[in-house]
């Protein structure tokens, strides 16, 4: 499976990256973070997208769904489907958005179908696409984030797995989500001295993600989401949770890093 990291800032642009945005394969973007039409189209991946999985609405995860949403209905005149895969409140939004611009995406030529996680009644949800078993957990964060796993199928074979959390505070859900993963890609928007900070904030450091990924015996340890300064201080991070977690397998996440798992 090949993991390409379009967008890795969390909160917000800075000089060197934009806001979160996977793509997996080529063909599924996770999260939907600012700028992620034209690093999209520089790879020439964009009309490739089938699926666009997002975690929650805030805005450093989901701007970008805007303008690759325009792209298909008035440059590319898409007629594809295309399957966005998000908690419900953002089906909503995302209607809303366009109905309030008069350009509403129901009298387009492309299918936009959505698939709705009713985030308020379930905590948990399955989704089978061509090829990918996906698991998706309601974790902890304010709006309601979904963490996804994708779980690759050949012939009824069970292949690489992928695990990304969104925006959350450490939770047991996530170890089980994550379980003996080949790559966990977690949020780590706080050094660990400001763990209280980050917690209030429903969000994780650099030790909350190494004691889950020792627990998930996960493969390989990604961060993303984090401050640029966090960039600075790579070694002492490493050093820092190497007593938990093997920090050979510990990845800083960077726009247009890409992985193969
Ligand atoms: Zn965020
Ligand atoms: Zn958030």
């Amino acid at each position: 499976m090949k993991v390409v990291f379009l967008g890795t800032s969390g909160y917000g642009e800075t000089g060197k990256r934009n806001t979160v945005s996977i793509l997996l394969n080529d063909h599924i973007l996770v999260d939907a973070g600012e700028g992620v039409t034209r690093r999209l189209l520089k790879r020439i991946c964009a009309k490739k997208i089938t699926h666009v999985f997002l975690t929650h609405g805030h805005m450093d995860h989901l701007i970008g769904i805007f303008p690759l949403l325009w792209q298909y209905l008035v440059v590319d005149r898409r007629t594809e489907p295309l399957n966005i895969i998000c908690p419900d409140y953002i089906e909503r939004a995302i209607k809303q958005i366009f109905d309030l611009t008069y350009f509403p995406l129901s009298i387009q030529k492309f299918t936009l179908e959505f698939h709705p996680l009713d985030v308020d009644r379930e905590k948990q949800f399955h989704v089978t696409i061509p090829n990918y078993e996906v698991d998706a957990i309601v974790l902890e964060h304010q709006p309601a984030c979904v963490g996804y796993r994708f779980n690759q199928k050949y012939h009824n074979e069970t292949g690489k797995s992928f695990v990304y959390t969104g925006d959350t505070q450490p939770t047991n859900q996530i170890t089980t989500l994550a379980l003996k993963t080949n790559l966990l890609v977690t949020d780590c928007s706080f050094p660990s001295a400001l763990s209280e900070d980050a917690h209030r904030l429903n969000h994780m450091t650099p030790l909350d993600a190494a004691r889950i990924a020792k627990d998930a015996e996960c493969a390989r340890l990604g961060f993303i989401h984090h401050p640029d300064y966090i960039l600075d201080h790579k070694t002492e991070i490493l050093a820092e949770i190497s007593r938990i977690y093997p920090s050979n397998n510990v990845i800083f996440c960077e726009d247009k890093m890409e992985i193969i798992i």
